[in-house]
């Protein structure tokens, strides 16, 4: 069985004096867990303990009960009859601030050590433990009540006493399927929300390798990244070789141009300031600016290749590994730029595969070379140029692809993407193959026999059919590659727009 974490977030409607008793709430939990750090700073130990351990021990420390008259730090100094639900609760955010902060703190250690074995000034300043705590309560059962579809019953400090109140909720209904964590109150600007961790339990799905060489109905999304305007370019295809569609995600340019326009304000500022100073990060604002920006366009667009993955009930997924990032030419603004947007090409990638597990989805990385040099039907190289210009030469990055062995001609990040797919098909069936412990210079020899070229082993890979039952109102689905392909790039225009804002 495997496990997806989701999180249901709903708005709560409430009176206005509510809302400040979740402030006061909220207010009391972070004090608690602020005197629980204290605590775990001061016994360091309690951090060797798994978490139901340190639980019992820190309860220990601080908590007044018969057997246990005199503590050594009594949390009834903040508060007594703190519920106990609710100081447990405090007691695991602390725990995981104080496990947070000191791993830091141990690699930082690590670094200096290592720096100063070497000889080396070591600058970094090490990780300061939090100054202020800005935690959202969580609610253990015991907290709450009577939960339904539109309500829940609370237990919070108001902050003179512990009330129980009924609030009513709006927003996404509970799956019935997966099993329900601890709510959160959390606030959104003057709003208070619920948010419920949901986990759901699932058929883990079978093995890419078993799915690839046992089922030839097989579907795969194979996910060509790119970093001009076609962010990713998807095609559906079987393990047998039929194409079922094709999806381009745009919006390259525009993210390009939005951290062009930041990374240009802020080499002006710097320009105007002159000195950086040491260990201070500058234009902060402009910077948050381009961080969101990436972060909002990579959810967007591996949210949009989980879908159409799973529109096409495809079970696995396929990208190429990312390769190394090419140091760039030019300006400064050009070169932050393209490292930025390789970054986000590795983030993609990462929420894509995060996304698809939580939908059965497996993904799987494929050798990134060639892919685009390589024809999908023959694999010869191919030719790579530009609309109205000669199909010959090879313009990296240019759109269109003709190979002149098989004719096909279609869009370069299509073809790419249907490279991508084969070669994780190509990857299992070979390893199928091969003999069971075959000694190196045998294998040699037989290979050489057998096949003679790139160009004949080529062949015996699935080959594109003629036919296939993609639905015709689709973009870009494609049945035959020489033919359909063309089309696709003017499709491209009718293509959805990136929201960026
Ligand atoms: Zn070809």
């Amino acid at each position: 069985m495997a496990m997806a974490t989701t999180t249901i977030k709903q708005v709560l409607h409430y009176q206005p004096e509510h809302g400040v008793w979740f402030a006061a709430n909220q207010a009391l939990f972070n004090r608690v867990a602020a005197f629980y750090f204290e605590v775990i700073q001061a016994h360091e130990k309690v951090l060797t303990l798994s978490n139901k351990e340190a639980l019992t021990a820190l309860e220990k420390l601080t908590h007044t009960t018969q057997k246990n008259p005199t503590p050594v730090m009594p949390l009834e100094e903040i508060l007594e009859d703190i519920p106990a639900m609710f100081r447990r609760a405090a007691i695991n955010a602390a725990l995981g601030s104080a496990r947070s902060f000191h791993s830091h703190l141990a690699r930082w250690r690590k670094r200096k050590e290592k720096a100063e074995a070497k000889g080396k000034k070591f600058h970094e300043r090490p990780p300061v433990p939090p100054r202020t705590w800005n935690k959202s309560a969580i609610l253990y059962v015991g907290m709450w009540k009577e939960r339904t579809d539109t309500s829940i019953v609370m237990k919070v400090w108001t902050g003179t006493w512990w009330s129980w109140i009924k609030v009513r909720i709006t927003g996404r209904d509970l799956p019935g399927a997966a099993e329900m964590g601890s709510p959160s109150l959390i606030r959104r600007g003057n709003q208070w929300w619920l948010h419920t961790p949901m986990e759901k339990q699932f058929k883990s799905p079978g093995k890419i390798e078993k799915q690839v060489t046992t089922n030839a109905h097989t579907k795969m999304c194979a996910v060509d990244l790119n970093i001009n305007e076609n962010l990713a370019v998807c095609t559906i295809q079987t393990v047998e070789g039929t194409i079922l569609a094709t999806k381009f995600i745009h919006g390259g340019r525009r993210i390009s141009g939005f951290r062009k326009q930041q990374l240009g304000r802020i080499a002006r500022n710097r320009r105007k300031t002159g000195i950086i100073a040491e260990g201070e990060q500058d234009n902060v604002h402009l910077w948050n600016k381009i961080r969101h920006g990436d972060e909002q366009v990579a959810h967007v667009v591996s949210a949009r290749i989980v879908q159409f993955a799973r529109q096409h009930e495809a079970t696995i997924l396929v990208f190429e590994h990312l390769g190394n990032l090419k140091p760039a030419k030019g300006k400064y603004s050009k070169r932050g730029n393209d490292k930025r947007a390789y970054w986000m090409k590795g983030r993609i990638f990462t929420y894509a595969k995060y996304k698809a597990y939580n939908a059965g989805i497996l993904t799987s990385r494929v050798n990134p070379r060639n892919t685009s040099r390589e024809c999908a039907r023959c694999h010869s190289l191919v030719a790579r140029y530009n609309t109205g210009q000669p199909a010959e030469g090879y313009i990296s990055g240019a759109p269109l692809v003709f190979c002149a062995q098989c004719g096909m001609k279609g869009n370069s990040d299509r073809n790419a993407s249907l490279v991508i797919s084969q070669r994780l098909i190509t990857r299992y069936q070979k390893a199928q193959e091969k003999p069971p412990t075959p000694l190196a210079r045998e294998r040699a020899e037989k290979s050489a026999g057998v096949v003679t070229s790139q160009d004949a082993k080529g062949k015996e890979e699935p080959s594109i059919p003629q036919a296939g039952h993609g639905e015709t109102n689709e973009h870009g689905t494609a049945q035959d590659v020489s033919l359909r392909m063309e089309k696709c790039t003017s499709d491209i225009l009718c293509q959805l727009r990136l929201p960026l804002e």
